[in-house]
């Protein structure tokens, strides 16, 4: 009887249900889109309840139209976007407010006061995070702040807050329970990445009860149990979103590291016991507990990676799809004369500029359509760039293999270019989702489905791309981005 761990995928722009068997094959897939919620310019929500709803629904799908028996599922694994905060009744189960999402910036202003007051030292050596809008912290306080219902209903210790892992498991098992797991504990900056303990002095800064909090618990652990058709099915992983990818990479061994090229790009590198502190920027975080050892990783982030290919297709017009800038970056004959700079919001690791804005640089008279596809196609793999050499300075060693995933590693050229001007091999798995993949692992460790060596040992098809350019070639075009990266610094 075959049997399968299912795997629970709730991204920002969609949920899946994926089915994985003990090969770890993906053997069946059922998707949802979610709804997007734009109230205000710079504010992002989502409905908890049509999460849940989008999450109960493909489940229902995968098992349904593969005529799985509710028996042959050994355990589920939940993978999320992480940061993303709700806020809700225990009571009655209802949210006080949309989740508010990891992109929203409303909370900036709340952030700016942080910092003067001169606590990013301190919150970025208890949480490994830099102070800002992305993590849960100042998306709570707001939610507590502007909200009269939440006011009340805080003062009667009926508020209960949760990422989504949290709500999911709130919601789909039968106990329940109100936990969570060290790797999305550790996005919310309110968690002491060293002691391992919700943050008290954070905590009362933001005034945020320590009651509200959910229960930290390992990334491999029982998280309770959901019923399906009178079968209880355990809850066995619980992991966010990018460290999933590193351990659906299977980046178990220390200074291992994954890039993941998504709307904007997530690189991450497995530090193993080591909390390491950058210097260039880079963000310190818990990879995954298993039997209360705790991994951290490395991890720096790019704005606008597939994001640069959708505004040539939606803003531009310059493609009809992003499949298409790789047909369009072959027939480029440019070298290392154009060069765009995709600034849009602001640069990240390693030059932090917020007020940096994107340009083009190096028009001639016979730039054409092709060229400009294919600069904005090799700024993503410069910026990759930019974060793996701050993250060598930070190991003092080589990163040897990037491990790749996500949409725009489907592109051949995008990945070739990135191999030649790493200079290192790239490997890109035949079946690209790591982050489903990651989230099953990690489930099935608890209930031997399988172990890490066996993992290891599963014979993976990748696709490898090597490095072609000399070192001469590599710093001249290296030299010039970085010139061109200069000159969009400091702009507005
Ligand atoms: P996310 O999880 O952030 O939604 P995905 O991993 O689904 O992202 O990847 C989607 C992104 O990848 C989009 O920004 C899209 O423009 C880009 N993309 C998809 N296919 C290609 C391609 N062949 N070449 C370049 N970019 C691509």
């Amino acid at each position: 009887m075959k049997k399968y761990i299912l795997s629970l995928d709730q991204g920002t722009t969609s949920s899946r249900a994926i089915l994985v068997d003990e090969k770890a094959n993906i053997v069946a897939i059922s998707q949802k889109e979610i709804t997007q919620i734009y109230p205000q310019e710079g504010w992002v929500e989502h409905d908890p309840i049509e999460i849940l709803n989008s999450i109960k629904e493909v489940i229902k799908n995968v098992i349904n139209e593969n005529n799985i028996d509710h028996k042959n599922i050994a355990g589920i694994g939940i993978t999320n976007q992480r940061e993303t905060s709700v806020v809700w009744d225990k009571e009655t189960g209802i949210p006080i407010h949309n989740a508010i999402v990891w992109q929203d910036t409303r909370t900036a202003n709340i952030c700016k006061d942080l910092k003067q007051k001169n606590l990013e030292k301190e919150i970025s050596s208890k949480t490994g995070l830099l102070i800002g809008p992305y993590f849960s912290a100042t998306k709570v306080k707001w939610l507590l702040d502007n909200n009269e219902t939440a006011k009340s209903k805080l003062k009667e210790g009926k508020l209960l807050f949760g990422t989504i892992d949290s709500w999911l498991i709130w919601n789909l098992t039968k106990e329940k329970y109100h936990l969570t797991d060290f790797s999305n504990a550790s996005r919310t900056m309110l968690y002491n990445i060293n002691t391992l303990e919700w943050d008290i002095e954070i905590l009362k800064e933001l005034n945020i009860p320590l009651s509200i909090l959910p229960e930290v618990k390992n990334s491999s652990d029982n998280f309770g149990t959901l019923n399906l058709s009178g079968q209880n099915i355990p809850i066995l992983g619980v992991l966010g979103d990018q460290q999933a990818s590193l351990f659906g990479h299977k980046c178990f061994e220390k200074y291992s590291t994954k890039n993941t090229y998504g709307t904007g790009c997530f690189t991450l590198m497995n530090t193993s016991d080591q909390i390491l502190r950058s210097k260039n920027g880079l963000l310190s975080t818990i990879a995954w507990g298993i039997d209360n050892k705790i991994s951290y990783a490395l991890e720096g982030s790019i704005f606008i990676g597939g994001a640069g290919i959708q505004w040539l297709r939606d803003e531009m017009g310059l493609i009809k799809s992003s499949n298409e800038s790789e047909y369009e970056a072959l027939k480029s004959s440019i070298e290392n004369n154009l060069y765009v700079v995709p600034a849009f919001n602001g640069l990240g690791a390693p030059h932090w500029d917020m007020n940096a804005r994107g340009l083009i640089i190096g028009i001639t008279r016979d730039t054409n359509k092709s060229d400009i596809i294919k600069a904005t196609l090799n700024s993503i793999a410069y910026q990759t760039k930019d974060v793996l050499l701050s993250m060598e300075d930070d190991i003092d060693d080589d990163i040897k293999v990037l491990k790749v995933d996500g949409g725009a590693s489907n592109n051949n050229y995008l990945m070739q270019f990135q191999s030649d001007i790493l200079g290192i091999i790239l490997k890109r798995p035949l079946n690209t989702e790591m982050t489903a993949l990651g989230a099953a692992f990690i489930a099935g460790l608890k209930n031997s489905f399988w172990d890490l060596s066996h993992l290891q040992s599963l014979n993976d098809i990748n696709t490898e791309f090597k490095p072609t350019f000399d070192k001469e070639r590599i710093n001249k075009l290296f030299e010039n981005w970085n010139n061109a990266v200069k000159r969009s610094m400091n702009w507005v």
